[in-house]
């Protein structure tokens, strides 16, 4: 279903990331299953495979060139939904162990049936949670993860009170942005919690055939849809009383 393995391949190196035969059949089979999924519940209106390969495949994949983690290094997806950013990062780097949580029952039962079947051709560790992020962080997974994501799921300065309370300290929370946000939109809050913007990168995806995509550096004339990293560095513990309701959290950002 996707474009050919050359073509994907080929796009993916533009960005530093090989792309082999295995996980493009990997890749493949997540398209297909998402495609077909996607007839009875709603998990995505992204739905022709060369949109699915990039603003979905190599949209996710790209942060983690940003970083430097080792093998074994543990990865929290907050809101993963269909499995964005969290799963392609994990067929990307299958070495990562790989947590998923999401409030949605019906987006938990497909990911469970989609790693099945991605088990099957790559050995990627993979654990899925129903639940709502600020309900769960205050057990064992608090304070536990080199790595947390998140794509699309809150504005900044309510995605960090999700995401901070899982990390280690000297851990990274990444948030995948689109042009429209910027960092002091979340800065307050996300120092409150502990975290510190290390690192901010942008880059552009190759939308269509007339984009050319690439990094901030090397734009070109058509680079295509700007996305923005911020890479966020958890320099000190998160205070107890974070992270609050979802109720307050509302009220607090009125
Ligand atoms: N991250 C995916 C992506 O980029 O395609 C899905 C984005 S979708 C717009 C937002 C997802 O976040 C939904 O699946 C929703 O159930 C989940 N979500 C929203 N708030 C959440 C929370 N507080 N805890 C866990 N999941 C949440």
């Amino acid at each position: 279903m996707l474009p050919e393995f050359n073509i994907a391949k080929e796009i993916f190196l533009k960005y530093d990331l090989k792309l082999t035969e295995k996980q493009y059949e990997a890749f493949d089979i997540y398209a297909e299953f998402m495609a077909e999924y996607n007839e009875k519940v709603n998990l995505t209106a992204i739905t022709k495979p060369y949109d699915i390969l990039v603003k979905h495949f190599l949209d996710s994949a790209i942060p983690l060139t940003y970083l430097e983690f080792e093998d074994g290094y543990s990865l929290l997806d907050i809101g993963t939904g269909a499995g964005f950013p969290g799963l392609p990062m994990a067929i990307m780097f299958p070495k990562l162990k790989l947590t998923l949580m999401d409030a949605n029952g019906k987006k938990i039962t497909f990911l469970k049936e989609l790693t099945e079947k991605i088990r099957r051709i790559l050995p990627i560790e993979v654990t899925i949670i129903q639940a709502r992020a600020e309900d769960f962080a205050r057990g064992d997974l608090r304070a536990s993860f080199d790595i947390v994501t998140a794509r699309a799921v809150a504005p900044l300065a309510v995605l960090s009170e999700y995401a901070l309370p899982y990390v280690k300290v000297g851990g990274v929370f990444l948030a995948l942005k689109g042009a429209s946000e910027s960092y002091e939109q979340g800065a307050e809050i996300t120092e409150e919690l502990g975290g510190d913007l290390a690192d901010f990168a942008e880059y552009f995806l190759p939308v269509n055939e007339n984009t050319v995509g690439g990094t901030a550096e090397t734009p070109g004339e058509t680079p295509g849809d700007l996305r923005r990293l911020f890479i966020i560095e958890k320099t000190n513990i998160t205070p107890k009383k974070y992270p609050r309701s979802n109720a307050q959290i509302k009220k607090a950002k009125k």
